[in-house]
Order: structure tokens, then C-alpha cells, then sequence
């Protein structure tokens, strides 16, 4: 297949991955003093990153600790809003009340993230691994091997 933009079709196009890694620098520098005697050299250490670089990020995955503390807060803001309107909730109705707001909500919420994680991230970081930056017109192609 030809490896061109699919807006204005020039050649002139790089691999937006590549451009993401390129434009993270690690660096380390050494400020020493011409005295030889000074051996405390301070060492500057750190990561850049350009703007085109932090653009064009790879999609992150879901992370799974949101699912427990959304399910933790709906489960406290019912438990609190129950009191406030009913009074202390009867045991077998607790139970009710966890299930509802915490146990469904917590695992409805960890399916979804595993389904986003094995499902859908996997199709946008290929996508993202087949993505090229125009340096013409700056247009974003996905262009597939196949
Ligand atoms: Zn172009």
C-alpha cells in the first residue's frame, strides 16, 4: 500500500507514535565547576516533553480503582440520604441498599471497565499505532498494513 496522506496526498508522513516518543527527552545534566577539588557536582535530572509529543499520547486504559470509590461515595450518599429522610434503615434493608448502591454499581462498573480494556482500548491503540501526522497539511491519517 502507499504510505500517504489520504487529505492532500503527500508522502511527507511520520508516524504520530513516533512523534509521541521523540518528543520525550530524559536528561541529565551536570553542572560541575572547573575546580577539581569540587566534587559535589549537582546533577539535574528530568523528563520534557513537547507539545506535539503530549498530543499525540497513546490512549490510556480504564483504571480500576474508580468503579470502588464511585461505588464507596454512592453507597455513603444513599446510606446518609436514607437516614436524613427515614431514619436508621432495618437490617434486611441494608442489605437491600448495599446490594443496590454498592454491590450492582461496583460491579457493573469493573464489567464495563474490563469490556472497555479488552474491547474497545485495544482497537484505538492499534489505531493509534497506525496513525500518521501529515507534515504538509497537518491532517491525521489511519492508514492499515492490510
Ligand atoms: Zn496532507
Amino acid at each position: 500500500m502507499d504510505y500517504q496522506c489520504a487529505q492532500c496526498g503527500s508522502g511527507n508522513i511520520q508516524k504520530i507514535a513516533l512523534i509521541h516518543r521523540e518528543g520525550i527527552r530524559t536528561y541529565e545534566s551536570k553542572t560541575s565547576s572547573d575546580n577539581i577539588a569540587n566534587f559535589s557536582d549537582r546533577a539535574t535530572k528530568g523528563v520534557s516533553q513537547t507539545e506535539a509529543s503530549k498530543g499525540f499520547a497513546p490512549p490510556s486504559k480504564a483504571p480500576y480503582w474508580v468503579a470502588p470509590i464511585v461505588a464507596l461515595v454512592l453507597l455513603f450518599s444513599t446510606q446518609w440520604l436514607f437516614k436524613s429522610v427515614f431514619g436508621e434503615p432495618g437490617n434486611f434493608l441494608k442489605i437491600v441498599l448495599g446490594v443496590a448502591f454498592f454491590w450492582l454499581p461496583l460491579i457493573a462498573g469493573i464489567a464495563g471497565t474490563v469490556w472497555f480494556n479488552f474491547f474497545v482500548w485495544p482497537n484505538s491503540k492499534s489505531q493509534w499505532e497506525n496513525s500518521y501526522h501529515c507534515n504538509r497539511c497537518g491532517e491525521i491519517s489511519v492508514l492499515s498494513k492490510d
